[in-house]
C-alpha cells in the first residue's frame, strides 16, 4: 500500500516534523503559501490576549521565512495553497486562480522542479475554479473530506484524503485502506503546538507506518499520476 501525506500553510513548526520525516525516510507533500513569507521566519508563538489573527487554540505556527524556504523543504513535494491563502468563491476568480498560479511559479522557480499540485485553501472550491485550476495545469487539488477509497476519485481537482492525522480511527482506517492500494493523511504540524504529547502520537504514528512491511511511502502525486 502507498501512504501518503500532507501538511498546510508553511508554518515553522513544520522543522519539528520534518525532523520526525527524516528520522523514518518519510516522504511529504507541503502545500505553501510564499505571499505569508517574510525574508526572515516568523517565530511560533502563544497569542497575547486579545489578539484576533488566526491560530490554533492560541498558537501561532509562525511561518517559514523565504531565505530559508529552498533548505527546509528541498527533500519533499511543495505545492501551491494560493499565494496568500485565498479561498475559491470568496474572492473573485481572477484573483484566486492568480493567487494559484503565482504560488506555484514562485515555488517552481526556487526549488527547480515542477509543482503542478494544489491544496484548496479552508477547503472552499467551486465547478468554475476546478475547471481553472484544470486548465492552467494542475494535476490535482486536495479538499478536506474523509474517503475510505482514496483511489476512487472522478475529478482529481476534488482529491479526497483518508483521514486527518489526529483523526480518532487513524489506524483503523490506515489498516482498512489497505484493501484500496492508498491511505492519505493531511494536517497542519501548528495543531500539535508545543504538546509533547501530540508530538509523540504524530511520531508514533509515522514509526507505525515506516514499520509495517505493506507500507510504501509515496507523494501525492503519485497516487494521482498511477490513476
Ligand atoms: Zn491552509
Amino acid at each position: 500500500m502507498k501512504v501518503v501525506q500532507c501538511w498546510d500553510d508553511g508554518v515553522v513548526t513544520d522543522l519539528r516534523l520534518i525532523e520526525i520525516l527524516y528520522k523514518y525516510n518519510a516522504k511529504a507533500t507541503f502545500n505553501l503559501c510564499p505571499g505569508k513569507m517574510t525574508e526572515e521566519r516568523q517565530e511560533p508563538r502563544w497569542a497575547a490576549p486579545g489578539y484576533s489573527g488566526w491560530s490554533c487554540r492560541g498558537f501561532f505556527g509562525g511561518h517559514i521565512g523565504s531565505r530559508e524556504l529552498y533548505g527546509v523543504y528541498k527533500d519533499f513535494q511543495v505545492a501551491s495553497h494560493c499565494w496568500q491563502h485565498e479561498c475559491a468563491g470568496k474572492v473573485p476568480d481572477e484573483d484566486f486562480i492568480k493567487a494559484a498560479l503565482d504560488a506555484r511559479h514562485y515555488l517552481e522557480d526556487v526549488f527547480g522542479r515542477p509543482c503542478p499540485g494544489f491544496a484548496w485553501p479552508c477547503s472552499c472550491h467551486t465547478p468554475e475554479t476546478c475547471d481553472l485550476l484544470r486548465e492552467n495545469g494542475f494535476a490535482y487539488a486536495r479538499v478536506v473530506a474523509e474517503t475510505d477509497d482514496v483511489t476512487a476519485f472522478e475529478d482529481p481537482m476534488l482529491l479526497v484524503p483518508s483521514c486527518h492525522f489526529q483523526a480518532r480511527d487513524f489506524y483503523a482506517r490506515f489498516e482498512n485502506a489497505k484493501k484500496t492500494g492508498v491511505f492519505y493523511f493531511w494536517g497542519h504540524s501548528y495543531e500539535m503546538m508545543d504538546s509533547p504529547g501530540m508530538w509523540q502520537q504524530l511520531e508514533d504514528k509515522i514509526a507505525w507506518i515506516s514499520r509495517d512491511p505493506e507500507a510504501e511511502w509515496a507523494d501525492v502525486i503519485d497516487i494521482v499520476k498511477a490513476k
